[in-house]
C-alpha cells in the first residue's frame, strides 16, 4: 500500500497541466518563489480534493454542516489519504478558551484537584470556570469586568436625535433606537447637557415607578428599557469574541475592561481557589509559565495521574512554547504559536496514514528553535503519516526526504514543476531555488550610522523588565529575539504607545470587498477609466464593473454561484458576459485597440510598456519594484497571500517622507532570491527620510539591516531584557545573544 500520490494534469490557477508523484509516508517540502503555484498545488488542489472526497462520503445531514468545496481543476488525483491542514489562522475560540482548555490539560488538572486537594470541595466541575459551580460569579468566569465609559458613550453637547448617543449598533437600528426617540419622558431635541437629573436618570437607568410602552414601529410597542441595562444585556455581557467585528469595535470604544477585582482575573470563585495541593491552588498552577509548571507538578509526589499531566506539558515546552501559561486566552496567541499548539495535538493522536499539510511553519520561530519544529515534522512522518510542507526556510528544506520546486517564476511565468529530488540534488541543480540556497549573504558593510533616536524608558509591558531602549531614527532596524522574548511587547506595545504616528504595514486583508483589485487599491484603475472615458467621450462609470459597466446578469462578478444544499457548490462562468464582468455597451469601447477587459487581464509587467508616459506609470513601476510584476491588473486582492498584500501596501507608501514604518516578519512567504529586492525597497524608504523597523527571524534580513536590537535572552520571564543594540556584525561578539549565535 505504499503507492505515491499521483496528480495528473493539474490546472488550478496558474498550474500548467502538471503531472507529478508525491511519495507517501515521507516529508515533502514544496519550494519556489511566491506566486509560483505551490499553494495552488498543495492547498487548492490536493488538500481541497481530499476534503471534498472525504465530505462526500458522509451523510447528507453531516455534509450540510461542513464547508462546501468546489472541485479543483485537474484530470485525476489518486491515492489521497485523509488530509489535515495545520495552518496559522488564529485559533477559533471565545473568551472562555485558553491554552489549558484547548490542549485538554486543564480538565486533567481539575481531576487532580477534585481527588487530591484539601479541603475537598467536590467533583472536577467545581474547578471549571465554564461551569456555574466553579466560576467567579462577578465576572461569570471571564476573568475581566467591563465598565461603560459615560464620557465616550454620550456627547452632551448634542441631542438624542442628532448624535447624543455614540454607539452605532444601537443608533443604527431604528426600532431599538426608537425606544428612546419616541419615549414621552425624553425630549429628543434637547441637548443632553440641559437634561434635569431626573430626565438623565430615566434615560440611563429608568424609573421603577414608571411603566412605559413606547411605539417603536408601525406594528409594535415595546416596554421601555433604559439605556444602560439595555446595553449591558445586549452587548456588554455578551462574549465579544463571538460578535462581529464592527460590534466588537463599537463596544470597545465605549467601555474599558480590567481584571475582575473579585477573583483577580483568575476566573474561579473563592471556594475553588481555597482547595490546595502543596499550598498551591489550581489557579496558581494555571498562571505559571509551563516550563516552571513541570518541576512544580513533579513536587507533587505519590500521585498516580501526575505523569500523564506532565507529558503533554513537556511536549509544549519542547516545541519552544514553555513561556506560555495554561490560563493564556487562545484568541491572544500569534498564528505561529497557535499552529505549533495544534501540531502537538496531532502528535498525541493515534491516527495513522493521514496527510498533514503545513504552510510556512517556521514563521515566528527564531533560527535557534527551527530544529524543534523539524523534530516534530519528522515524528509526524515516523508515526506513519505523509507530511507536505510549503516552506522558504533553508533549515526546514534541508530535512526534506523529497523536494518539489515550482516555478520557474511567478504567475503565468510559473506553474510548472522545475525540480524534484533531494536537498543535495537541489543544491547541485540549476533552479532559482537551488542557486539562492547556494548564495551566502554576508553582513552589510556600509551600515548607516544613526544620529537621532526614539527613546523608550523603563519599558515594562508584559515580560519587559523595565528596560531603556533607543530605537534609531532614519535607518533600517531589525528587532530580534526568540519567540516570546518581548519583541512585540517592545514594538507593538511600548513603541506604538509612545509614537502612535508610526504606520504598521501588516499582512491583514485589505478591505472587505472581494471586488478590490491591485488597481482599485492603488488608484490606478481610476486613471485608466479616465483614459477610456476621454477617448470615447462617455461616462467614466461605464468602465467600472461595480457600477454602470456591470453585466446585468452576474452584477459584475463574472460568475454565477449555485450553492445547492446537498451538493458541492458550483460556480459557473456567467453566460451573458462570458466571465468578462462588463455589459456589452462598455465592451464596445476601446483605448488604443484594447477593451477594458484586455487591460484588466494584463500583468503589471505587461502594462508598464502599454502605459508608458501616463501619469500613473510611476505607480506601476513601483508595483514591479516590490516584486509584484506577475499579478494581473484585475486580479482580486482576496486571492493574494499575506506577504503579497503587505508588499502592495508598501508600494503605496513609497512617495512618503519622515514617516515611521513597522513591519512584522516582512519576509513571510518570500523566496530567498527575493529578500534582497525587499531590502532594496526598505533602503529606498530610508533614503527618502523614513524610519523602518522590522521584527524579524530571517538571518539574511538581519545581516542586511543597519542596526539590530536583540531582546532576550530567552522567552517569558527568562526574557524581556535588552541583549544587544548596535550594528549587525558586532552582535557576533555578544556571548549572551542567541541571535548572535544563529548568525555565526
Ligand atoms: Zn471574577
Ligand atoms: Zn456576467
Amino acid at each position: 500500500m505504499n503507492q505515491d500520490i499521483i496528480v495528473v494534469n493539474a490546472r488550478q490557477n496558474n498550474l500548467k497541466n502538471i503531472s507529478l508523484r508525491i511519495p507517501k509516508h515521507q516529508l515533502t517540502v514544496f519550494t519556489g518563489v511566491s506566486g509560483s503555484g505551490k499553494s495552488s498545488l498543495v492547498f487548492e488542489t490536493l488538500a481541497t480534493e481530499a476534503n471534498r472526497q472525504l465530505y462526500s462520503s458522509f451523510s447528507a445531514y453531516i455534509r450540510n454542516k461542513l464547508p462546501h468545496h468546489e472541485k479543483p481543476e485537474f484530470e485525476s488525483v489518486q491515492n489521497l489519504t485523509t488530509t489535515i491542514i495545520v495552518d496559522q489562522k488564529p485559533i477559533q475560540g471565545n473568551s472562555r478558551s485558553t491554552v489549558g482548555t484547548m490542549t485538554d490539560i486543564h480538565p486533567m488538572l481539575r481531576l487532580l484537584y477534585s481527588r487530591y486537594a484539601s479541603p475537598s470541595i467536590g467533583l472536577s466541575n467545581a474547578f471549571s470556570f465554564n461551569d456555574p459551580t466553579g466560576m467567579c460569579s462577578t465576572c461569570q468566569g471571564l476573568g475581566t469586568t467591563t465598565t461603560i465609559n459615560y464620557d465616550r458613550l454620550l456627547n452632551k453637547e448634542k441631542n438624542l436625535a442628532d448624535g447624543g448617543i455614540q454607539f452605532t449598533p444601537l443608533t443604527n437600528s431604528s426600532w431599538q433606537f426608537n425606544i428612546y426617540l419616541n419615549s414621552s419622558y425624553i425630549d429628543k431635541n434637547k441637548k443632553l447637557k440641559d437634561y434635569s437629573e431626573e430626565e438623565m436618570n430615566y434615560l440611563l437607568y429608568g424609573n421603577k415607578d414608571i411603566e412605559e410602552h413606547v411605539v417603536v414601529s408601525d406594528t409594535g410597542k415595546v416596554k421601555y428599557e433604559a439605556l444602560i441595562p439595555r446595553l449591558e444585556r445586549l452587548f456588554i455581557k455578551k462574549d465579544l469574541n463571538s460578535s462581529n467585528k464592527s460590534v466588537k469595535e463599537a463596544v470597545e470604544s465605549i467601555t474599558s475592561s480590567s481584571p475582575c477585582t473579585h477573583c483577580d482575573g483568575t476566573r474561579l470563585n473563592d471556594l475553588a481557589r481555597s482547595a490546595k495541593i502543596n499550598d498551591l491552588s489550581i489557579t496558581d498552577l494555571s498562571s505559571m509559565e509551563l516550563s516552571e509548571l513541570v518541576p512544580t507538578l513533579r513536587e507533587m509526589k505519590n500521585i498516580d495521574i501526575i505523569p500523564s499531566i506532565i507529558e503533554p506539558i513537556e511536549r509544549i515546552v519542547h516545541i519552544g512554547l514553555g513561556y506560555l501559561s495554561l490560563d493564556r486566552a487562545t484568541p491572544s496567541l500569534s498564528g505561529g504559536e497557535g499552529q505549533r499548539l495544534k501540531m502537538i495535538r496531532y502528535l498525541g493522536s493515534s491516527l495513522t496514514d493521514m496527510t498533514y499539510v503545513f504552510d510556512e511553519p517556521s514563521i515566528g520561530l527564531h533560527p535557534r528553535d527551527v530544529h524543534r519544529l523539524n523534530e516534530m515534522l519528522l515524528s509526524l512522518r515516523d508515526m506513519g503519516n505523509t507530511v507536505l510542507v510549503v516552506e522558504h526556510d533553508p533549515d526546514v528544506i534541508k530535512i526534506a526526504d523529497h523536494i518539489i520546486d515550482m516555478g520557474p517564476f511567478a504567475g503565468r511565468h510559473g506553474g510548472e514543476v522545475t525540480f524534484t529530488g533531494t536537498y543535495q540534488e537541489l543544491l547541485d541543480g540549476d533552479t532559482l531555488t537551488g542557486r539562492a540556497l547556494n548564495q551566502e549573504i554576508t553582513f552589510k558593510e556600509q551600515t548607516r550610522i544613526p544620529t537621532e533616536f526614539f527613546p523608550i524608558k523603563n519599558a515594562s509591558t508584559h515580560n519587559l523588565k523595565g528596560i531603556d531602549v533607543a530605537i534609531p531614527k532614519g535607518i533600517l532596524t531589525a528587532v530580534t529575539g526568540v519567540a516570546g522574548s518581548g519583541k512585540s511587547s517592545l514594538i507593538a506595545g511600548e513603541f506604538l504607545a509612545h509614537y502612535p504616528e508610526a504606520i504598521v504595514v501588516n499582512q491583514k486583508p485589505i478591505g472587505r470587498s472581494s471586488r478590490a483589485t491591485i488597481t482599485t487599491y492603488t488608484g490606478i484603475f481610476d486613471d485608466i477609466r479616465d483614459l477610456f472615458a476621454k477617448e470615447n467621450k462617455v461616462n467614466k462609470s461605464l468602465f467600472s464593473f461595480n457600477s454602470k459597466g456591470a453585466c446585468p446578469k452576474c452584477k459584475g462578478t463574472g460568475e454565477i454561484k449555485m450553492d445547492m444544499a446537498f451538493m458541492d457548490p458550483v460556480t459557473v462562468i456567467c453566460e451573458s458576459c462570458g466571465g468578462q464582468r462588463y455589459n456589452e455597451e462598455s465592451l464596445s469601447f476601446e483605448f488604443r485597440q484594447k477593451k477594458i477587459t484586455d487591460i484588466l487581464s494584463m500583468t503589471v509587467e505587461e502594462s508598464i510598456d502599454f502605459f508608458e508616459g501616463f501619469s500613473f506609470h510611476k505607480k506601476l513601476l513601483t508595483l514591479m519594484e516590490v516584486g509584484l510584476g506577475y499579478i494581473s491588473l484585475g486580479q482580486p486582492l482576496s486571492t493574494l497571500s499575506g506577504g503579497e498584500l503587505q508588499r502592495i501596501k508598501l508600494a503605496t507608501q513609497l512617495d512618503k517622507t519622515g514617516a515611521i514604518y513597522i513591519l512584522d516578519e516582512p519576509t513571510t512567504g518570500l523566496h530567498k532570491s527575493d529578500i534582497e529586492k525587499l531590502v532594496a525597497i526598505f533602503n529606498r524608504l530610508v533614503d527618502l527620510g523614513n524610519t523602518v523597523i522590522i521584527i524579524e527571524h530571517n538571518t539574511d534580513m538581519m545581516k542586511l539591516s543597519d542596526w539590530l536590537i536583540d531582546i532576550g535572552p530567552e522567552a517569558g520571564r527568562h526574557g524581556g531584557e535588552l541583549i544587544y543594540s548596535g550594528i549587525p556584525k558586532q552582535i557576533l561578539n555578544e556571548p549572551n545573544s542567541l541571535t548572535g549565535l544563529a548568525l555565526k
